[in-house]
C-alpha cells in the first residue's frame, strides 16, 4: 500500500536523501529531481500527489517551477525556502504554492506540513471513518465513539487505534507502531507502545479489540 507519490525537486543530495528516506518509511513513493527541467518532466509522466519544491535549483529556479507547475496543474506545492525569508514565502504563495516550510527543517516537521496541506487541499475520502463492532473512529473529526458514547483519546491514542483499526484482522509489530505513531520520536521505546495500547483498551473498555500476539504485536479484531 502506497500512500501516494511524491515528486521532490532539490537539488543538494544530502537534504533529498534524508527526505527522501523518511517518506519512503511513511510508504509514500518518491520521485528524486534535482533541477527545474527535470521535475517539469517528471510531473507529466508521473501521477504526483505533490510537490516539494526548492527555491535555489541549479537552471530555473523554484518560483519560476512553480508557475510553470501552475500552468498545467493543481497539484499541491509545498516550497522549501533557504531561510525564514518573508518575499520568498509570500512569492512563493502568490505563484500558487500551497504553504512552505523554512531549512534547515526535521523530516518529521516536513511530513507533518505535508500531511496538514493534503488534508487542507484533497477532499476527504469517503472512508474517512473506521468501524470496528460497536467502535467508531472518524478520522477528520478526530473522535472515537463506543456504542455511541464519545471516548476520550489523547493524540499518540487515537493514531495507534487508527493505525490497528485500519489494519484490523492483521498482525501489526510494535515496531510499525513506533514507527507509524510516534515516527522520530526516539524516545518512545517499544513499552511505550504496551503503555499505550493498555490505556485504549481501558477508555474504550474493548479489551478484546486488540489482541496481543505473543511474540508479534497487536491485532485490531471485531471481537
Ligand atoms: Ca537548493
Amino acid at each position: 500500500m502506497t500512500s501516494g507519490t511524491i515528486l521532490l525537486v532539490e537539488d543538494e543530495p544530502s537534504i533529498a536523501s534524508l527526505v527522501r528516506a523518511y517518506l519512503e518509511r511513511d510508504s509514500y513513493k518518491v520521485i528524486w529531481a534535482s533541477n527545474g527541467a527535470d521535475a517539469l518532466a517528471a510531473l507529466d509522466r508521473h501521477q504526483i500527489r505533490m510537490v516539494i519544491l526548492d527555491i535555489g535549483l541549479p537552471d530555473i529556479d523554484g518560483f519560476e517551477v512553480c508557475r510553470r507547475i501552475r500552468r498545467r496543474s493543481q497539484v499541491p506545492i509545498l516550497m522549501l525556502t533557504a531561510r525564514d525569508e518573508e518575499p520568498d514565502r509570500v512569492a512563493g504563495l502568490e505563484l500558487g504554492a500551497d504553504d512552505y516550510i523554512s531549512k534547515p527543517f526535521s523530516p518529521r516537521e516536513l511530513v507533518a506540513r505535508m500531511k496538514a496541506v493534503m488534508r487542507r487541499v484533497e477532499p476527504q475520502p469517503i472512508d474517512a471513518k473506521v468501524t470496528l463492532g460497536d467502535v467508531v473512529l472518524d478520522r477528520s473529526a478526530r473522535e472515537v465513539t463506543v456504542a455511541g458514547e464519545l471516548v476520550d483519546l489523547r493524540s499518540k491514542e487515537f493514531d495507534l487505534l487508527a493505525f490497528l483499526m485500519d489494519n484490523h484482522g492483521l498482525v501489526v509489530s510494535r515496531d510499525q507502531l513506533l514507527d507509524r505513531v510516534w515516527g522520530l520520536e526516539f524516545a518512545a521505546g517499544t513499552r511505550t507502545v504496551d503503555v499505550h495500547v493498555a490505556q485504549v483498551r481501558a477508555k474504550l473498555g474493548r479489551p478484546e479489540l486488540i489482541r496481543t500476539i505473543r511474540g508479534s504485536g497487536y491485532k485490531a479484531v471485531a471481537g
